[in-house]
């Protein structure tokens, strides 16, 4: 499903060039469940944000259905995206002056279906993440792991192959994490290819894949029944 070899990928600023992923070569598959981890600048939202087709890469291939993602324009990137990949971010990304409904059914209105179909498939997702009773909050009246639920609601209200998170956890206390994490589970469960970027063991735990980078290469990649799958050293 996503195939990456020899990804390398520099930020330039005005005096100096970072060279932040060197070479990175992935194998994922359809359904798999992938955590990312490694020290902070290690280059974990950068590859994530280029298999979400956020950002581009500068050398190497990155395949995704079999589809060759580079050089795309901003509008057949948006296309891909739309169509396959579901994002979700530590700081939940929700529009603040929008309510909770509202903001889980923005996918299906760029997909121009009607307000009256969307609010109500939006409230389908709403229901099934338990919040039912808060779609007509704002995102201020909610609390973080509510929040994050109308985010990952939001992610997978378009029904994308891929649900990529950024330290989906990271600011939610541990209790709220393990009900994420449940949540994203069971997303897995279903078919959805999941990959979370992560600093916390017990989220990595969840997974089925551990993917350890560092300074911008992949380290090893492990099996969860700590089964060492590659490592490059
Ligand atoms: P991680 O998510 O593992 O903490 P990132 O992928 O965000 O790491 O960043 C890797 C390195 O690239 C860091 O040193 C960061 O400061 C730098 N970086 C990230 N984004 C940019 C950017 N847009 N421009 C310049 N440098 C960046
Ligand atoms: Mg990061």
């Amino acid at each position: 499903m996503i195939k990456l070899s020899g990804i390398n990928k520099t930020y330039y600023t005005e005096a100096t060039s970072l060279h932040v992923l060197k070479g990175v070569d992935l194998h994922i598959e359809s359904g798999d469940y992938v955590s990312i981890m490694g020290a902070s600048g290690s280059g974990k939202s950068t590859l994530l944000n280029i298999l979400g087709m956020l950002d581009n890469y500068d050398t190497g291939d990155y395949y995704l259905n079999n589809i060759l993602i580079k050089n795309l324009s901003e509008r057949q990137a948006a296309k891909y995206r739309n169509e396959m990949i579901g994002f979700v971010f530590q700081s939940f990304n929700l529009i603040n002056f929008k309510n909770a409904l509202e903001n889980v059914a923005l996918p299906l209105y760029y997909r121009k279906i009607n307000r009256k179909k969307r609010n109500i498939i939006a409230m389908e997702y709403l229901d099934k993440m338990g919040l039912k009773d808060w779609a007509y909050h704002l995102p201020s009246e909610m609390s973080g792991g509510q929040k994050q639920r109308v985010a990952i609601a939001r992610a997978i209200i378009s029904e994308p192959k891929i649900l990529l998170a950024d330290e989906p956890t990271g600011a939610l206390d541990s209790k709220t994490t393990e009900e994420v994490m449940q949540l994203l589970t069971d997303l897995n469960k279903g078919g959805i290819t999941t990959i979370i970027v992560t600093h916390e063991k017990s989220v990595a735990d969840a997974t089925k894949k551990v993917i350890h980078i560092k300074d911008g290469m992949i380290e090893t990649i492990e099996s969860n029944n700590n089964n060492l799958l590659t490592t490059n050293h």
